[in-house]
């Protein structure tokens, strides 16, 4: 092949690729370049590569350029380390969620005579991936049914807020949530409608917190919330109002109303807590609370 046919070639790449001399001048500047970053081939050419872009001029880069350049291999600009080298917006239709179009990038030698006389830059843009790993990575934190964050993505989350308590010195909140007669829902309204009953009571959960708050389904019908920096007062308080929305909130699915209430323990940490002991006190009080009646908060001492 000719180089016009292979300059063709390169214009019709579904990515980016750049040529620079040693000084980083650039040489070739291909269509998709032009289309992702708005400038021309005109503007480019000619121009310094890090004048042109000074958020590239790093440390890692510099050394990839080195090595490049001295030694002759090939460099790689990871996506999960550098998210981007250039700074473009994502591409039309690209999924929501991203200021700039994530890359990844690779810069190799291009010799004559058997020395490095410039080098090649690939720019791939790889958004669409890392959206669908983020996704899938959210999904596995996450209950089917409800949504909550589940036991494994729970169990890790107390340990390092305790971990954050003992630091900085804060008060954890932890309450322990359990439907009452559940079991007759079940039998009276199907198991269906119980399934309805768990994602409403997630629903009203969720709209009770804060942001930095973790709700999380700990068993089929028990719910965790984890509270950073709140104290027993504060926490009994949100169970309480938890309890409250709930009692207030019947369940209405599949043309069927019912009433459902649930039982809540609240409990927060004390210097010297590991998850168990926190866990444990929480799982006391709601206890306290089932045989004091049901539709109740306790809290423990
Ligand atoms: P209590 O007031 O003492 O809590 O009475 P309860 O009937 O709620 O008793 P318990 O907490 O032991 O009930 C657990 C029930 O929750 C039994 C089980 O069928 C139901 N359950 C657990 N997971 C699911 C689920 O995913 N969907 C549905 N529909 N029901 C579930
Ligand atoms: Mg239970
Ligand atoms: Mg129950």
């Amino acid at each position: 092949m000719s180089p016009p046919d292979l300059v063709q070639v390169l214009d019709g790449l579904g990515q980016g690729v750049v040529v620079l001399d040693p000084g980083c001048r650039v040489l070739y500047w291909n269509r998709w370049m032009e289309r992702a970053s708005g400038r021309g081939a005109a503007e480019a050419l000619g121009a310094s590569l890090l004048e042109l872009y000074p958020g590239i001029d790093t440390p890692a880069f510099r050394r990839n350029l080195k090595s490049v350049l001295s030694f002759g291999i090939v460099a790689y600009f990871s996506q999960r380390i550098h998210g981007q080298l250039f700074p473009f917006a994502p591409a039309p239709g690209s999924p929501e969620g991203f200021e700039l179009m994530q890359q990844r990038c690779a810069m190799g030698p291009l010799r004559e005579e058997g020395r490095v006389a410039s080098v090649y830059l690939t720019v791939e843009d790889v958004t669409e991936t890392v959206s669908f790993q983020r996704r899938l990575a959210e999904l596995a934190l996450r209950d089917v049914l409800t949504s909550a964050f589940n036991r494994r993505f729970f169990d890790r989350r107390l340990g390092e807020e305790l971990e954050r308590t003992r630091r900085y010195g804060h008060s954890l909140g932890l309450v322990m949530i359990d439907i009452d007669h559940f079991k007759a829902v079940n039998d009276g309204f199907g198991h269906q409608f119980g399934d309805e009953a768990l994602k409403n009571l997630a629903a009203v959960c969720g709209q009770a917190i804060r942001a930095s708050d973790v709700l999380a389904r700990y068993g089929g019908e028990e719910f965790c919330l984890l509270l950073p920096e709140t104290d027993l007062a504060e926490t009994a308080a949100l169970a309480e109002r938890v309890r409250a929305a709930v009692e207030r909130s019947p369940v209405r699915a599949f043309g069927r109303v019912a009433d459902l209430t649930i039982s809540a323990g609240a409990a927060a940490s004390r210097e010297g807590d590991g998850p168990d002991e926190l866990l444990r006190r929480a799982d006391e009080a709601l206890y306290a609370a089932k045989a004091g009646g049901r539709n109740r908060v306790e809290a423990s001492p």
